[in-house]
């Protein structure tokens, strides 16, 4: 936790290095003891600590300075950090001045210069001062702050981008600073040019970040975008359920393990709002505490995982290299290639204008506390859109499922239903699609149109989260491993056709059975054609392919 703050202010150098030494020889270990030399140079330095959400335990200021009295910068100050302690320190002729302040600027002591020696005249009045500050004073949020519009897509990609790589941060909604006092103080202390080009991130060091991108704000978030080594044993493209448990069992094994995960770890398991039937938790558990277990156990075993997205894979005699977006490369002997599948996009108007402003793919947890008291609408009948519905009814007015099908049976899970059937504030409409999506700068309303009927009725929404099923994102790898015409990749039997090996395939090997028709390419989890698409499977598959890639690399090295 940051150090509260002391702040002295004296235009006497001398006193202000004496009463600067002497708070820090006894409160110094636990409080940051600040100093200026002026009333106008405290103020900006009072300004900046509210941006960086410090906390401000005391003011110790000289009465008689020239341009600012320490009364007039009190009166300022306290209006950024009113629970702050104010001591106002004066020379003898200046008691009938401090004797009015109290009343004027709620000064709570004056102390008259000099106060040697400080054991007898100034620490037993700070000791009561602080602490009665700190036993009112509730802890500050120190982490990353995001000041933005709910509404914004830049703002919810933020969001979603920290929350999923469990950078813990704060969100400011400036439509909120009417009536809250901390939006509203920040607000002013921002430059208008930032708080017209929002989002803006604000580190706990105090820089700020105007609307940037997600690779920018990984770098300052702490999470590494640089590979440490120029070659690995094993690169896995994609932390998914199948990317991570690789990872695990590659590191575990003695493999130098580099994992490349361009949104965050967990995958689409990670946006699980509850996975029900993964192995040995008979409860449950959310997918966004399962990638957290899978990441700390990576880490242990030594995985080093990088925030980037793969974009090029070159193959040179046993070496595979690896672009990253960011203009990195790395090489590798093995590469396994876990990149799952993303959303299949909603093609109705409206929609593409309005996604991230209402309108969602998946469950966008971030979201979930926005919807309280509000009607939402989920698009989807499969196990992803019942998780969702459950998690939302928690918050939400109401939430209507809107299904194509007549019914759920055969592409949701029965333990689903009868959760969703049970639910009293979740509604399931069969027959229905989506058909316009409608708002100006945010979604307001829906038009849903049913195939009993043929009607179309437009509602008013505005929360819409899609759920339509997904597609794999493999177009990067389309000169290097063979796809079915979606875009999985073929793998192990798969290959041989006619009896024939693979074209180019020079081994005296069929490929194994997650190789792809490159030697050293493995394919797990829903990329996969023919996977089953679930957590478990995903999982089952990247700890075998290690056993793949150990055969292939005692041929290779
Ligand atoms: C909401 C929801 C709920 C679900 N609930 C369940 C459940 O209860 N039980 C169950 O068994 N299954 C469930 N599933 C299915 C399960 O989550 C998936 O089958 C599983 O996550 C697949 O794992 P994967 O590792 O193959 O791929 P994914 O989980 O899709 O992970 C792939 C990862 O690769 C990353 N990536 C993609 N391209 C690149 C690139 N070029 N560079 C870097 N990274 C890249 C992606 O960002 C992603 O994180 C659910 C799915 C969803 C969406």
């Amino acid at each position: 936790m940051a150090k509260p703050v002391l702040l002295t202010v004296d235009d006497d150098r001398e006193v202000l290095r004496a009463i600067e030494r002497d708070l820090r020889r006894k409160y110094g270990s636990e409080y940051r003891v600040l100093r200026a030399g002026s009333g106008q140079e405290a103020l900006e330095i009072v300004r900046e600590l509210k941006i960086r959400n410090n906390a401000v335990a005391l003011f110790l200021i000289d009465q008689r300075m020239p341009g600012m009295s320490g009364v007039e910068f009190l009166a300022q100050a306290i209006t950024l950090f009113p629970d702050a302690k104010r001591v106002l320190l004066t020379a003898y002729a200046d008691t009938e001045a401090a004797i009015a302040a109290i009343n004027e600027t709620g000064i709570n002591h004056y102390l008259l210069k000099p106060w040697d020696p400080p054991e007898e005249n100034l620490y037993p009045v700070l000791d009561e001062l602080l602490e009665d500050w700190e036993a009112a004073f509730p802890p500050q949020f120190e982490g990353i702050r995001v000041l933005g519009n709910r509404w914004s897509p830049a703002s919810h990609n933020i969001k979603d981008f920290l929350a999923r790589n469990h950078v813990p941060y704060q969100w400011l909604d400036i439509e909120t600073a009417a009536s809250d006092a901390e939006v509203r103080s920040l607000v002013e202390l921002l430059d208008e040019d930032e708080t017209r080009n929002l989002p803006i991130v604000i580190l706990p060091n105090g820089v700020r970040l105007k609307q940037p991108s997600l690779a920018d704000l990984a770098e300052h978030a702490g999470l590494r975008t640089r590979a440490t080594e120029a070659f690995y044993d094993l690169a896995i493209v994609g932390g998914g359920p199948a990317g991570l448990a690789a990872a695990v069992y590659g590191a575990s094994e003695g493999l130098r393990t580099v994992m490349i995960e361009r949104e965050a770890p967990g995958g689409q398991a990670g946006m699980s709002s509850r996975i029900e039937n993964y192995l040995g938790f008979p409860s449950g558990l959310t997918g966004a505490d399962l990638a957290r277990r899978a990441v700390v156990q990576a880490r242990r075993f030594g995985v080093e995982i990088l925030s980037g997205e793969a974009t090029e894979v070159r193959v040179d005699g046993p070496y595979r290299f690896l672009k990253l977006a960011n203009g990195a490369e790395l090489s590798c002997h093995a590469l396994l290639v876990a990149t799952g599948v993303q959303w299949r996009k909603l093609d109705a108007p409206g929609v593409e204008r309005l996604t991230g402003a209402g309108i969602y793919y998946g469950a966008a947890m971030t979201e979930a506390m926005s919807t309280k008291d509000e009607d939402v609408y989920v698009v989807g009948g499969a196990n992803s859109a019942g998780q969702a519905a459950m998690h939302f009814s928690r918050y939400a007015r109401r939430v209507v499922i809107l299904v194509r099908g007549s019914s759920l049976a055969a592409s949701m899970s029965q333990y689903l239903i009868n959760q969703l059937k049970s639910t009293p504030n979740i509604q399931i409409e069969y027959n229905t699609s989506v058909v316009e999506a409608h708002g100006e700068d945010h979604l307001e309303a829906i038009s849903i149109h049913c195939s009993e009927t043929n009607e179309v009725h437009k509602v008013p929404a505005n929360s819409l989260f899609i759920m339509i099923g997904a597609a794999p994102n493999t177009d990067w790898l389309a000169n290097i491993v063979e796809r079915d015409e979606r875009g999985f990749i073929y793998s192990g039997p798969q290959l041989t056709r006619d009896g024939k090996r693979p074209n180019g395939w020079k081994l005296d090997r069929d490929p194994g059975l997650l190789e792809t028709n490159v030697p050293g390419i493995f394919v797990v989890g829903d990329v996969r054609h023919g996977s089953v698409k679930r957590v478990a499977s995903g999982v089952g598959e990247g700890s075998v392919a290690i056993s793949f890639v150990h055969q292939y690399l005692s041929k290779v090295v």
